[in-house]
């Protein structure tokens, strides 16, 4: 929104807080399919982004379409209050499948925020189910991404960038992500990854361990880290701190889940650092209806169901049209292979990043998992100085991107204190061709 002439709202036009406050207007989608979209101009774009990190099978799935066509036909909804439903049963049950052993329940809501307020809802009714009533705090990193809910937004870092939000932010205690782009002097990065889980000990033990619930990260980064991924001791550092203290490790998969980073869960890369919860949405459903997971063991639900149940809900949650969507989707996903799909074609797209780095005086670092990367602007690539906020340098690559029909995902405000990237992450369907255009 923005009080200028120029972009002042009309009465009944939508409110666009993204780019229209610099270009004036936003083009206007008419149709998609596969890895393109077409505006009503009948301009074509190309989907480097998946949007924000969620079209991962691509648009217009014909097999998708007719599932969506078939529930809608016998029931879009009833009230859980009366009925369960089947497509409910078929998707939890597919997504503990594919999650693995440690995952036995899988409670369904609409979104990625929704799906972040189950997570430590199920933390707290855990605790007090326990006994343990004092646990309220949940740790998070800065800078972090959990949700645009008052809950998400309280274990969601980065002041910095979010002036308005701040004092939600604050509320819940951060420690460092473990960024390795930026070293401090004579330090590896391994070295510095441990030390980011040191000052997890530390936090917890300053807190209390008796009064925290949980910790919640991205174990691949998304927008907030740009596809930041830790040494592999890391994973098992901050495993080992958690169980420690008896504090939960809930891993946020919101984008890095559902196959992106090449394995279902990207939890799968650390077979050691088990999290206790997973919370899933975006590619779970892929765009084509809203829909979100918590993952969750047993262990964690029995006490919570013999206390008198889950206490939470939306009145979308586990509605049989997402239901039955969602599981559409995944089948595409495992019939297309398109896990290992982001793996191969990942690679290639990694490996051509990096040889534009190298040639560019901007790209300071290419960095991420499977079809989860982002590359990282400098003002300098030997000093790696940052961008200054007022050359809006992100948001004029995505203006160029729209121009030139290529769609990319970056953050909304420009500059901050931990530098500036910009997402690559199309459809898992991405082809080599593909990839080169
Ligand atoms: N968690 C992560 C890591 C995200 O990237 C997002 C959204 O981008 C969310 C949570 C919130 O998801 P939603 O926008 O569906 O509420």
């Amino acid at each position: 929104m923005s009080s200028t002439s120029e972009t002042a709202l009309k009465p009944g036009s939508p409110i666009q807080v993204f780019y229209s406050g610099n270009r004036g207007h936003l083009p206007t989608i008419d149709r998609a399919k596969g890895v393109y979209l077409w505006d009503t101009t009948g301009k074509k774009y190309l989907d480097a982004s998946s949007g924000p990190v969620i079209t991962n099978i691509g648009h217009g799935n014909e097999r998708v379409l007719q599932a969506m066509n078939e529930q809608a036909a016998k029931v879009c909804y009833a009230s859980r209050a009366v009925f369960e439903n089947q497509p409910n049963r078929n998707l939890a049950k597919k997504l503990v499948g594919l999650a693995g052993p440690s995952f036995d329940q899988a409670f369904l809501v609409g979104s990625g925020s929704e799906a972040t307020e189950a997570a430590i809802k199920l933390a707290r009714q855990y605790a007090v189910a326990k006994g343990e009533v004092q646990r309220t705090i949940v740790l998070a990193r800065n800078p972090s991404y959990h949700g645009a809910t008052l809950g998400a937004a309280a274990v969601t870092g980065d002041p910095q960038s979010d002036a308005v939000f701040e004092p939600v932010m604050r509320i819940m205690p951060k420690v460092p992500a473990p960024f390795s782009y930026r070293l401090p002097e004579g330090v590896s990065v391994e070295e510095h990854a441990l030390d980011c889980a040191k000052q997890l000990d530390q936090q917890i033990t300053e807190t209390g361990a008796e009064n925290v619930l949980a910790f919640i990260m991205e174990p691949v980064g998304g927008l907030a880290t740009g596809g930041l991924v830790a040494p592999d001791c890391y994973y098992k550092a901050i495993r080992d701190i958690c169980t420690k203290h008896g504090v939960l490790l809930i891993f946020d998969e919101v984008m890095s889940g559902a196959g992106r980073t090449g394995t279902f869960l990207s939890a799968e890369h650390w077979p050691d650092a088990r999290p206790d919860m997973v919370t899933l949405a975006k590619g779970v459903a892929a765009g084509y209806t809203p829909l979100a997971a918590v993952l969750t063991p047993n262990y964690i639900v029995e006490p919570i169901v013999a206390s008198g149940g889950f206490l939470h809900g939306h009145t979308y949650s586990a509605n049989p049209l997402s239901c039955a969507v969602a599981v559409a989707v995944v089948d595409e996903m495992l019939r297309m292979d398109l896990m290992s799909n982001a793996r191969d074609v990942g690679a290639y797209l990694m490996e051509g990043l990096r040889k534009i780095a190298d040639q560019s005086a901007i790209i300071g670092d290419v960095r991420g998992k499977g079809m989860l990367m982002a590359v990282e602007l400098v003002a300098d690539k030997a000093s790696k100085a940052l961008i200054p906020a007022e050359h809006r340098a992100v948001y004029r690559l995505l203006e160029i991107g729209i121009d030139n029909g290529l769609l990319l995902y970056t953050r909304k405000t420009a500059g901050g204190k931990f530098g500036e990237w910009v997402m690559v992450t199309p459809p898992l369907t991405l082809t080599h061709e593909e990839a080169d255009e």
